[in-house]
């Protein structure tokens, strides 16, 4: 076999577009994946989920998992399913929080695939789940937990190291040493600031940087995440309204009962019925309780957010919660609105003007999250069209991940100036603006990636 003297990147997802992160690392003949996510939103881009993976997946000799969100760890199971059989490398959280991830999201595509064939209404003549619970659970054994800034070999010129990243519980940057070469791996990369978590590890050297850009062209809002929520609140309840928050189940979820449960505390706003219902965010906030060591909140904290905070498991009460038209805050999967309890909800309420929709957080092209966003008056759902009249509101403020300003500033601080930089995890006019943008203020030779492309480092 011929000796690969210079390590070869090739972006598999996450390139012109934010979900389905996969970057094959090529180097002294191992072939290590880094991270396998799942594309979401736009129905072309979810049809890819289907497509084979470019090698055997019996080829790749090691994951490295950044964290537990879908559009990083959702297409484990198929890459298992399909022949891998090597570790998949992670922190700790993340392994918890991509076992509860995984299972839901081997649910979730069970049912839709039995919900079309009951209705015909997939174009498919038979819909079948790209995994199944099955699949999901042989991933499990697969995990490797290494700590923060702990070496980990792959082989003897090739080794990592996870550092936090700021971004959801357990989530990190990726330190890589390929042979003589350093390339870091952003991940997905939180606020300089993030209100529960460690701030992203500023790192000294890189030679490359594969950078996410979810944000590349936007700079966050300055309005303080907890007035804000007040704000809404107080502004439904004067119409004695609901306030139903999409939510992400990990981070997303834990930030709000936070900051919720402290307005209550503080006497900011009534004690009215405030449900967190998702069975996975509350497992999720479960694992955010069990380490302590990854996160700010003290037990206080976590005291008070269990207090404050209904947490709804049991599918009978979850409907007769729905059914109710008390004013209440309901915090409910899925965060972009794909799927979830929201759905319900929006069902019941979203035809009533008293009500409001709290969009917290990043909206992918193509999803339902996106279509209320750009201010389209009716969702599509279970086979119907439902109209809106509930207020739409929009926090962009509670992000998990860093906005242009942040991107920057990360970049900036290495003190060996990269040679490279590319750019992936965003769409094309926010890859774009940050790639003018580090050529411009750091003088950075800065590439947007290309599906499928291979690139030499
Ligand atoms: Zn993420």
């Amino acid at each position: 076999m011929q000796q690969e003297t210079r390590a070869k990147l090739q972006f598999w997802g996450a390139a012109g577009t934010v979900t389905g992160s996969k970057t094959l690392v090529r180097y002294n003949n191992k072939k290590v994946l880094v991270d396998c996510g799942m594309f979401q939103g736009l129905k072309e881009l979810r049809l890819k989920n289907r497509d084979d993976f470019p090698i055997n997946p019996s080829e790749i000799d090691a994951v490295i998992l950044t964290h537990a969100h879908l559009d990083h760890c959702g297409m484990l199971p198929a890459l298992v399913k399909n022949g891998f059989a090597g570790t998949i490398h992670c922190t700790a959280p993340t392994a918890e929080l991509a076992k509860i991830i995984l299972l839901d999201s081997a649910k979730i595509q069970e049912e839709e695939a039995e919900d079309a064939n009951k209705r015909g209404y997939s174009s498919h003549k038979e819909a079948k789940p790209l995994y199944d619970r099955q699949d999901a659970e042989l991933v499990f054994p697969l995990f490797k937990i290494h700590d923060n800034s702990e070496y980990v070999f792959i082989d003897q010129e090739i080794k990592f190291q996870f550092h936090h990243a700021g971004h959801i519980l357990g989530a990190a940057m990726v330190e890589m040493e390929l042979g003589e070469d350093t390339i870091v791996f952003s991940g997905d990369i939180g606020r300089q600031k993030p209100h529960l978590l460690y701030p992203p590890k500023k790192l000294e050297k890189a030679d490359y940087i594969v950078l996410e850009s979810t944000y590349g062209n936007r700079n966050h809002p300055d309005e303080d995440p907890v007035e804000a929520l007040e704000r809404v609140i107080l502004d439904t309840l004067d119409r004695q309204g609901i306030l139903m928050i999409p939510t992400f189940a990990v981070e997303r979820a834990q930030e709000i009962i936070y900051f919720i449960a402290k307005l209550r505390q503080q006497e900011k706003i009534p004690r009215i019925p405030f449900y967190l219902d998702s069975p996975m965010a509350k497992s999720a906030t479960e694992v955010f309780y069990r380490f302590p060591d990854w996160h700010l909140l003290s037990n206080e904290d976590v005291q008070m957010m269990q207090d404050e905070c209904t947490m709804i498991e049991d599918y009978y009460r979850s409907q007769m919660i729905i059914q109710d038209k008390k004013p209440k805050i309901v915090l409910a999967g899925s965060g972009m609105i794909t799927g979830g309890r929201i759905l319900y909800y929006l069902q019941k309420h979203m035809g009533n003007p008293n009500n409001t929709i709290l969009l917290a957080g990043f909206q992918a092209e193509g999803t339902r999250g996106r279509s209320l966003m750009n201010g389209e008056k009716e969702l599509k759902f279970f086979g119907d069209w439902y109209q809106l009249k509930a207020k739409v509101e929009h926090l962009n403020t509670l992000s998990a991940h860093g906005d242009q300003t942040d991107l920057l500033d990360w970049v900036g601080q290495f003190e060996k100036r990269p040679k490279k930089v590319f750019l992936n995890h965003g769409e094309p006019m926010a890859s774009h603006c940050l790639a003018l943008k580090l050529k411009d203020t750091l003088n950075l030779d800065a590439e947007e990636t290309k599906m499928g492309l291979t690139y030499r480092l």
